[in-house]
C-alpha cells in the first residue's frame, strides 16, 4: 500500500497525461497477480469493484475517530486540517504527521491486506467496530500511507486521473492495444479483472455476462433544437425522456435480475417486472426505465419514490403504486436454443450487441415479443419517432410532454452503446432550459418555517482539469418536507466542520438544479452563477463523479449566449 500510495502522490505532481500513463504503467508492471487487480480498483478511488454491492459505509464521522484514537487529536484539529486543505487524505495525512506517527515501516500493511481490511469494515455492523477496524490499519501507515488510504475509502482520490488513463496504462505496462483494453473493459464492466485479463494475456477472451451489471449509456444535456440537429443531423431518432428508474435487466432462465445505474441490485424493489420477466422465451440484457403506470398513464416521480429503497413491498403499496419496465436498448442476447437441437446453453454469456448500431439494436429489441403493458403485461418499448429539422423536433418534445413526459432523448441511429460514457451519440432535451447536475457542499439552517431544519444549499460542479469541486450557487431547497427532514439527518451525520449557521458536509449528495440564465461571477469559485437557482429533484440515483462539470457549465454559458445573440438579432429584425 506504500507504493501505491507513493504513486498516487507522483501521478497527482504532474498535469502530464503522458507522465502519468507511464507512471501507472511502471508501477502495474511490478504488481503482482494477487495485487494487480486491487490496484487497479483503488485507482478508480474505490475500495471494491464498480459493480461490486459493497460499501464500506464510512464517513467522516468514522474516519475522525479512527484518527483520534492513534494520535493524539481532537476532531477540531482534523477539521482545520480539512478547512486549510479541502481535501480529507490530505487533512489525515497532515494530522497524523504533525502528531509525529511514525510507525515500523516493516509493519506497513500489503495491499491485499488494506483490501481485506475494507471487506472487514463492510461486514461490521457498527460505526464504533468499523472506526476501530480502520485504526488498526492506520495505526501500520505512515502518514503518506494512511493518505492512500483515506484517498481510496473516501473516494476521493484527487490525482487527476481522467477517464480513461487507467485503461491506457494497463495497456502500456502489458504491451497491448489500448482498443482491445477498452473492448474487454466495456464487456466485463470491471477494470480489475480486465487489468488481470491484459497480464495473463487474455483480453481476447473477455465475455459479455449476464448478472455482471455494464455502465450506462449516459447522455449529454443539450440546448436546443438547433444545436441537436447540427450535432446529429440530417435525421435523428427522438425517443420520450421517461421520468422513472434506469435500470438494465439481465434474465437467464427463471433468474432475473434488475440493476440500478450505480449498479446496485434493485430486483426486490420491483417485483412485477422480475415476475413478468420470468415468462419470457429469450436470454439475455436490456436497458430501460422503470416507471409508475396505472390505466395508461405515467405517473409523476413523486408516486415512483415511495417505491424505491422498499425491498419486498407490501401488496398494498404494490396495488397502489404499479410499475412497469419502459426498454429502449439490449445489450446482449442469447436465444434459447431450439428443442430437440440438443444445442443447450452451458454458461451465462451472451453475444453482445454493444457494437451494432442502434437501428439493429432497436430492430432485435422489437422482436423479442416482450409482454406489453397493452396486453396485460409489464413492458413497453420507448415511443420512438425520427425528426429531421428544428420544427419536428420541437413537435415532438411538446408531444412528449403532453404524454407527460419530462422531455426527449434524441440519438443517434447510427450509434453503438458506449457503457459508462456521456458522449453525443444521446443528448437530452428537458425543458426550455437545460438544469445541470450539482454536488451539494454546505448547507445551512433556514428561516421561518424552515427554521431548525438544514434547507439552504450551496452547491458546486465538477472542475475536472482541476480534479476539484467549484462552487456555483446557492438555493433554498425546492425538496418537499419529508426529504428536507431525511436530509437534514443525513447532512447533520455527514459534516466536516461547522462555522456559525454554515456546515460544510461531506460532498456526496447529488441535486439536479433548475436555473434561468448562467452569469459570470466572482462569488462562487466556478467562476459563474445560476440566476433563480431551483432545486428540482435530488439525485440519490447520481453519484458526485455523475455531476456535470464545470466545461458543460462553460459551455451552457457560451450557448445561452448564442440563443440570447439570437434572440436579439430576431428582436433588431423585428424592430427594423
Ligand atoms: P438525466 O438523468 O437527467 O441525466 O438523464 C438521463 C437519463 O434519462 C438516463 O439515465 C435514463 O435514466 C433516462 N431516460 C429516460 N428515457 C430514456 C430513453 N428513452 N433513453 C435513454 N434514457 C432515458
Amino acid at each position: 500500500m506504500r507504493r501505491w500510495s507513493e504513486l498516487a502522490e507522483r501521478v497527482a505532481a504532474t498535469t502530464r497525461t503522458s507522465e502519468k500513463t507511464a507512471l501507472l504503467a511502471e508501477y502495474l508492471r511490478m504488481l503482482s497477480p494477487d495485487e494487480l487487480p486491487i490496484a487497479v480498483v483503488f485507482l478508480t478511488g474505490r475500495p471494491f469493484p464498480e459493480a461490486d454491492q459493497r460499501a464500506t459505509g464510512i464517513g467522516w464521522a468514522t474516519i475522525a475517530a479512527a484518527v483520534s484514537a492513534i494520535a493524539d487529536t481532537d476532531r477540531a484539529d482534523l477539521a482545520t486540517a480539512y478547512d486549510r486543505f479541502s481535501d480529507l487524505s490530505a487533512a489525515v495525512g497532515d494530522v497524523l504527521a504533525n502528531a509525529g506517527h511514525a510507525p515500523d515501516p516493516a509493519a506497513s500493511p500489503s495491499l491485499v491486506e488494506v483490501a481485506s481490511t475494507f471487506a472487514a469494515i463492510e461486514s461490521a455492523g457498527g460505526p464504533a467496530r468499523k472506526s476501530t477496524l480502520l485504526a488498526d490499519l492506520l495505526v501500520r501507515c505512515d502518514p503518506k500511507t494512511a493518505r492512500g488510504v483515506i484517498r481510496v475509502i473516501s473516494g476521493e482520490l484527487r490525482i487527476g486521473l481522467r477517464e480513461g488513463l487507467v485503461d491506457a496504462a494497463i495497456a502500456q505496462a502489458f504491451g497491448r492495444e489500448l482498443d482491445e483494453v477498452k473492448r474487454a473493459g466495456m464487456l466485463t464492466g470491471d477494470i480489475g479483472r480486465t487489468a488481470t485479463l491484459a497480464q495473463e494475456g487474455g483480453l481476447a477472451t473477455a465475455e459479455l455476462a449476464l448478472f455482471h451489471p455494464l455502465k450506462f449509456m449516459l447522455a449529454s444535456p443539450a440546448e436546443d433544437a438547433r444545436e441537436i440537429l447540427t450535432r446529429l443531423g440530417p435525421e435523428v431518432w427522438v425517443e420520450d425522456k421517461y421520468d422513472g428508474i434506469r435500470c438494465q435487466l439481465h434474465r437467464l432462465g427463471s433468474e432475473v435480475r434488475l440493476y440500478s445505474r450505480d449498479l446496485h441490485d434493485v430486483s426486490g424493489q420491483f417485483p412485477e417486472v422480475v415476475g413478468a420477466a420470468r415468462d419470457l422465451t429469450w436470454d439475455g440484457i436490456l436497458d430501460g426505465e422503470v416507471l409508475a403506470y396505472r390505466d395508461g398513464i405515467v405517473l409523476p416521480f413523486i408516486a415512483l419514490q415511495s417505491r424505491l429503497g422498499r425491498k419486498d413491498p407490501s401488496k398494498a403499496l404494490l396495488e397502489e403504486v404499479p410499475v412497469i419496465y419502459v426498454a429502449f436498448d439490449v445489450l446482449g442476447l442469447r436465444r434459447h436454443a431450439a428443442q430437440g437441437d440438443g444445442a443447450v446453453p452451458t454458461d451465462d454469456a451472451v453475444a453482445p450487441m454493444l457494437e451494432e448500431p442502434l437501428t439493429d439494436r432497436r430492430l432485435a429489441l422489437e422482436h423479442l415479443g416482450l409482454p406489453l403493458v397493452a396486453d396485460g403485461g409489464a413492458f413497453a418499448l420507448s415511443h420512438l419517432a425520427t425528426a429531421g429539422s428544428v420544427d419536428a423536433l420541437e413537435a415532438a418534445f411538446s408531444e412528449a410532454r403532453a404524454r407527460r413526459n419530462e422531455g426527449l432523448m434524441v440519438k443517434d441511429p447510427t450509434s453503438r452503446y458506449s457503457p459508462g460514457r456521456r458522449g453525443y451519440g444521446w443528448l437530452k432535451m428537458k425543458k426550455a432550459l437545460a438544469t445541470i447536475d450539482c454536488v451539494v457542499v454546505g448547507v445551512e439552517v433556514g428561516h421561518g418555517k424552515r427554521h431548525g431544519v438544514l434547507s439552504d444549499y450551496t452547491f458546486a460542479v465538477r472542475d475536472e482539469e482541476a480534479d476539484r469541486l467549484v462552487t456555483i450557487g446557492k438555493a433554498y431547497s425546492g425538496l418537499t418536507d419529508a426529504e428536507i427532514a431525511t436530509m437534514t439527518r443525513w447532512f447533520e451525520e455527514h459534516t466536516i466542520s461547522q462555522h456559525g449557521r454554515y456546515r460544510l458536509v461531506e460532498p456526496t449528495v447529488v441535486v439536479e438544479v433548475a436555473f434561468d440564465v448562467i452569469l459570470r461571477s466572482n462569488r462562487h469559485t466556478s467562476g459563474f452563477a445560476l440566476r433563480f437557482p431551483r432545486i428540482a429533484h435530488l439525485r440519490l440515483d447520481k453519484s458526485a463523479a455523475e455531476a456535470d462539470t464545470l466545461a458543460t457549465v462553460r459551455e451552457l454559458y457560451e450557448g445561452l449566449q448564442h440563443g440570447a445573440e439570437h434572440l436579439v438579432t430576431a428582436a433588431a429584425r423585428k424592430a427594423g
